[in-house]
């Protein structure tokens, strides 16, 4: 019999009767035969709130007590899904991270999954065809005896790794929207549903902004060959849509240049004029930062008129700005420059497509439409299959819809 892993994110499971409309979703593919994994993510809001929680209770505090609090916003879930599934006469039962075991390092916060041990689940499926529901975005660091999680979206990493655990013939991400899009249907209206997109693609749009799966998921799916389909819960479980294949590139056809365009706001740029140009001085920058763990992104390097100083443009995340800015004016004197300016109402834009691996030219058209907008590129960065532009953030929609329109995504009228 084949085995299915469905996952629901927040707003699927948002609360008791939403929770009921997933599990007539998991009774379908239930009474259709498959053994089913199910799992969940806490109801929408839940998380934002329990880690709301933590800073008040105190703004520097333990991960590893955060983790063991916002791990309880899945536990609910879980339970609350097992018990809708035995209503409608489906067997049931719950399990948290550590029961299955779900084992992850102990980078609490943001730990990585190392081993699922899937064993027990299927020997229930074998036994007494009973549908897991497992309790994402959490795990156990078996060492310490302490539970994890993911970081923020890490349920649909719980999914995939169960799924390649178990052996699953595929794993269904339900989410509130129906595939993966061109952009951000929230933002786009003219976004259009991709029927397939490539692991690399798909890894590239969520780094890069595109939050409908976690980056981390995407690569295990990767690495596992899982295939991965994005589909809406809100469909009607009697006649669900398929939504969108995250696949092998060999298994599209039709391949554009451009698939997609993804957008960060969590970014911040730091500026430093008049820096001696002369050896050692990125490294008095960068080697601190990185020291911190602060993750810098891009980096524009610029000569200036008088020759013997030059101008550093770097962004790191938004989260990390005061705390770079800080590290930098700390060491002011021996990194030695005239002035440091600082942004964090900006964006990055990205457009993503494995076509532009043999195609010149591609980010020079995006450019000169942007000018043409009027829009002005603060930095750019460029790789294989993508490339990037750092503007003002008061120009995110408009330039997101000209590279949209440009690259020939937007869905006929
Ligand atoms: P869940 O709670 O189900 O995990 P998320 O909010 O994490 O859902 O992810 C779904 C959201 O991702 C959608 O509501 C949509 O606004 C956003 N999104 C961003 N980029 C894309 C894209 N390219 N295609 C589809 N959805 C996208
Ligand atoms: N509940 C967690 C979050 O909001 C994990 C998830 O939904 O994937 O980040
Ligand atoms: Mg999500």
């Amino acid at each position: 019999m084949s085995r299915l892993v469905l996952k629901f994110g927040g707003t699927s499971v948002a609360n008791v009767e939403r929770i009921r409309n997933v599990a007539r979703h998991v009774k379908r593919e239930v009474d259709a035969g498959h053994d089913v994994a199910v799992v969940v993510s806490a109801m929408s809001g839940k998380t934002n709130e329990l880690v709301e929680w933590c800073r008040e209770a105190a703004p520097m505090h333990d991960a590893r007590e955060y983790d063991a609090v916002v791990a309880s916003g899945e536990i609910v879930t879980a339970g609350l899904l097992a018990i809708a599934l035995q209503e409608l006469g489906v067997q049931a039962r719950s399990w948290q991270g550590w029961q299955v075991p779900v084992l992850t390092s102990d980078a609490h916060g943001s730990a990585r999954i190392e081993a699922v041990d899937g064993a027990e689940i299927v020997k229930r499926f074998k036994e007494r065809q009973e549908v897991a529901v497992v309790a994402g975005f959490q795990g156990l660091h078996a060492p310490t005896g302490r539970v994890t999680t993911l970081g923020r979206g890490g349920s649909d990493t719980s999914a995939v790794a169960l799924a390649a655990a178990i052996g699953a013939e595929r794993c269904d991400i339900y989410t509130d929207v129906d595939g993966v899009y061109t952009t951000d249907p929230r933002v786009v209206a003219k976004a259009r549903r991709l029927d397939r997109v490539s692991y690399e693609e798909m890894l590239e749009m969520a780094s890069l902004g595109a939050k409908v799966l976690q980056v981390r998921s995407v690569e295990v799916a990767m690495a596992h060959r899982v295939r991965t389909y994005v589909r809406s819960s809100f469909d009607d479980p009697a006649d669900p849509s398929p939504g969108t294949l995250i696949c092998d590139e060999d298994e599209i056809m039709e391949k554009q240049v451009v698939t997609g365009i993804a957008f960060s706001r969590d970014e911040a740029q730091i500026t430093l004029r008049g820096v001696a140009d002369k050896p050692g001085v990125a490294a008095a920058i960068f080697m601190p930062l990185a020291e911190a763990g602060i993750n810098v992104d891009m980096i524009i390097q610029v000569v200036s008129d008088d020759a013997s100083t030059t101008d550093i443009t770097f962004t790191v995340p938004g989260g990390d700005y005061s705390r770079a800015r800080k590290i930098i004016e700390d060491r002011g004197a021996s990194i030695g420059y005239r002035s440091l300016q600082g942004a964090n109402d900006v964006v990055k834009i990205s457009a993503i497509g494995i076509g532009m691996r043999s195609h010149a030219g591609v980010a020079a058209r995006a450019f000169k439409a942007l000018a043409e907008k009027g829009v002005n590129i603060r930095a750019i960065t460029t790789s294989e299959i993508k490339f990037s532009v750092l503007i003002d953030a008061t120009y995110t929609e408009l330039a997101v819809r000209t590279l949209h329109s440009l690259y020939g995504l937007d869905k006929a009228a």
